[in-house]
């Protein structure tokens, strides 16, 4: 039977993930696009007129508050830049909405206390935009690594890398705007697919800066980073994740066997295989059964597993910090 009603969603910061959310939410069963939060008027219109939004649905960065007394939105979404992520998951949580928001939760652990701590006063969920934790093949990884189905899992390769970014004006490029470079970006999911695969936090870290080979792009953050990670039943994660060069893959070896992915975490088609053979999958649309899986819940009045909510994001946060850490004092970081 299907529900009652879609989960009314609205978006802010309407750039190129936004995009494609906006396209996920036109396939989605459970939740649909009712609004948008831009600080660019030329988008606003151009919205309205591809999704059919109503006016009032219809907000800036400036009255965006007012959005508490429109009963049609739902969850806001926040897809901005990584530092303003805090700044509108706070004012959503004060408007009485729930809230989505991307990766990484934000620039720093207290940040993420603060949204997790807002939220939980507001009395409002708080979900990462984690799209992974639904995508087939990656759910598979973390079932034969937890469920040792190839027995101990005793080391994990975990790597993301594109050599894409060439405008200096890029906020990614910008600390202040994005709390750092490829790591803050890519590597939050080799961190990730560490946690998931393995089932356990990690312990301390080890890690690396690349070289900077590109001096007038990489003056802020780091070019490529390489770390590693070290788990309480002595599994090891080794990552990098790098701005100048492209690599998408997850390994994991256990005690019997192996199992690994490339491409892994882009937005697919994914290819894996296993010491048994090839691993096959449908293809999903990443963005629309995210969305949908975290509608039902909240349509459903039920909490969020925490594997997807503002707590997991904090953990995340916690072990990136400790990476730059470790790459900033050449030490071994207790996490
Ligand atoms: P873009 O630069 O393409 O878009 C960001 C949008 O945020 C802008 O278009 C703008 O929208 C708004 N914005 C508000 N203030 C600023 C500001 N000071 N500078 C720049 N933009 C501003 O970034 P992305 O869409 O690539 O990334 C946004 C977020 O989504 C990031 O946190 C990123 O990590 C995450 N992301 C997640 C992905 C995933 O697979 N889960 C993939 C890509 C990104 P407007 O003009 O409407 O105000």
């Amino acid at each position: 039977i299907p529900p009652a009603r879609k989960l009314n969603i609205a978006l802010v910061g309407l750039g190129r993930y936004a995009n494609i959310l906006a396209d996920g939410l036109l396939v989605a069963q459970h939740c649909r696009l009712a609004g948008i939060v831009t600080g660019t008027p030329e988008k606003a219109k151009d919205w309205k007129k591809r999704f059919n939004l109503d006016d009032k649905n219809i907000y800036n960065y400036q009255n965006f508050d007012q959005i508490a007394s429109n009963k049609d939105i739902d969850l806001v979404y926040v897809v901005t830049p990584n530092a303003l992520h805090k700044e509108y998951v706070l004012r959503a949580a004060k408007a009485g909405k729930h809230v989505i928001v991307e990766k990484p939760i934000g620039i720093s652990v207290e940040e993420a206390r603060d949204m997790i701590t807002a939220c939980e006063k507001a009395g409002v969920q708080l979900a990462m935009g984690y799209r992974l934790h639904y995508e087939p093949y990656n759910m598979e990884m973390k079932r034969m690594g937890q469920e040792r189905i190839f027995g101990k899992v005793k080391l994990v390769e975990a790597s993301l890398g594109y050599k894409a970014i060439s405008n200096p004006g890029e906020w990614r490029l910008h600390k202040a705007l994005s709390g750092g470079g490829p790591l803050m970006n890519l590597g939050v999911y080799c961190v990730q697919a560490g946690r998931y695969i393995t089932g356990e936090e990690p312990i301390s870290v080890t890690a690396q800066y690349g070289p900077v080979t590109y001096p007038d792009i990489f003056k802020e953050v780091e070019e490529s980073i390489t770390w590693q990670l070290q788990f309480p039943s002595g599994a090891i994660c080794t990552s990098s994740s790098s701005y100048n060069c492209g690599i998408d893959r997850l390994y994991a070896a256990a005690d019997e066997g192996f199992f690994e992915l490339s491409p892994a975490i882009s937005y697919g088609p994914f290819q894996g295989r296993t010491s048994n053979g090839p691993l096959k999958f449908p293809e999903t649309n990443q963005q629309a059964v995210q969305m949908d899986e975290i509608a039902k819940v909240i349509l459903a009045g039920k909490r969020l597993p925490d594997h997807i909510s503002g707590l997991e994001g904090l953990l995340d946060m916690k072990v990136l910090m400790a990476i730059y850490q470790a790459a900033d004092s050449g030490k071994k970081i207790a996490i």
